[in-house]
């Protein structure tokens, strides 16, 4: 295991390069970003695996790619599967002497469609093989994105996909509301996986400070990332960071991490937790991309009403998603 220290602000993040130039991703992605501080924070002592998506797509163009460090493509449900098996292969190889018995990090990234829907269940098992050694990266655009933005487990509600186009009849054709992927891994592997966090490209030193953390936690280790997706979410590529800012500061996604088990909320999120800052009005958020362009008054106030729930209502504001029963409230002290 490598053990990587805290960059402690930007002028401490080194130079050096290991995702470069040769990738074909739009103009604006996000999840590029998250891409290239991977391999920052990581660095070069690092082998990575990508599941299908454009992550694969737009970054392995034939016969190019940006990584300058070993990276294979696996099947589209397979990134926590693939990051065991690395992760094994490695330990048995430096078992039998055949390979320098060093620290490599081991690196599984996949997108929503890839690890919250389809991969969820190989990620899940990866995280219950505490001898192993890895990080898998969950990078969220919200949608099914190389494949012209299907909506995914991930998609929120109301929003405009290929598979949810808002029409004269029906307004809102998605109704379902967004999973917590990154909650129900933090709830469900307590006492096994020693880091589960969540990020936002446009916080950029949080996220590879929480890569460098996961990687020197001991055991298998999750992040999950809100990538704003100019494509996708219709909007300026020039927004990219100003969206997930605002992401963050309407509350919609809170950055925190789960440390051996304890809850720090980080960024953003803990400034208004801690009163420091007030959570912007969802509006500020939605209004700014065209995926949303059809919500009337109504739609913005059941979609601020459903994130107030969040903050207010769950047993830890957006992680745990349930409260105490009102009859059971005092039998917990
Ligand atoms: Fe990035 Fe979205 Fe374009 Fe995919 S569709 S390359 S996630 S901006
Ligand atoms: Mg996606």
């Amino acid at each position: 295991m490598a053990v990587l220290e805290q960059w402690r602000g930007v002028k401490a993040i080194p130079d050096m390069e290991y995702f470069i130039s040769g990738h074909r991703t739009c103009q604006g992605c996000e999840s590029v970003l998250i891409m290239r501080y991977i391999a920052k924070a990581a660095g070069p002592r690092t082998i990575v695996t990508g599941t299908t998506g454009c992550m694969y797509v737009a970054n392995t163009s034939y016969y190019s790619t940006p990584w300058t460090v070993p990276w294979m493509h696996s099947q589209l449900g397979a990134a926590g599967s693939s990051a065991m098996g690395t992760a094994a292969g490695l330990k048995a190889l430096m078992r039998k002497g055949k390979i320098k018995d060093e620290p490599i990090n081991v690196i599984a990234f996949c997108g929503d469609g890839g690890g919250a829907d389809m991969g969820l269940s190989a990620i899940s098992a990866a995280l219950t093989h505490e001898d192993y050694n890895l990080l898998v990266i969950l990078y969220d655009n919200e949608s099914y994105a190389n494949t012209d933005i299907q909506l995914s487990g991930s998609t929120p509600w109301g929003a405009v996909t290929t598979f949810s186009p808002a029409g004269t009849k029906h307004r809102i054709m998605h109704r379902r509301w967004k999973k917590n992927t990154p909650g129900l891994l933090a709830a469900g592997h307590a006492g096994q996986s020693k880091f589960i966090g969540t990020a936002c490209a446009s916080h950029g030193l949080d996220f590879m400070n929480k890569v460098r953390k996961g990687l020197s936690a001991g055991g298998p280790t999750f992040l999950h990332t809100l990538d704003p997706c100019p494509k996708g979410w219709h909007y300026d590529p020039e927004m990219s960071h100003e969206i997930g800012n605002l992401a963050v500061e309407c509350g919609i996604w809170p950055l925190y991490e789960v440390v051996e088990g304890k809850l720090s909320f980080t960024g953003p999120t803990r400034n208004i937790l801690t009163g420091r800052a007030k959570r912007k009005p969802v509006r500020e958020y939605l209004a700014k991309q065209g995926r949303f362009a059809h919500f009337t008054d109504e739609d913005y106030a059941y979609f601020q009403s459903k994130v107030d729930e969040m903050w207010e209502h769950w047993m830890i504001p957006g992680v745990v998603a349930f409260e105490m029963a009102e009859a059971d409230k005092g039998l917990i002290h």
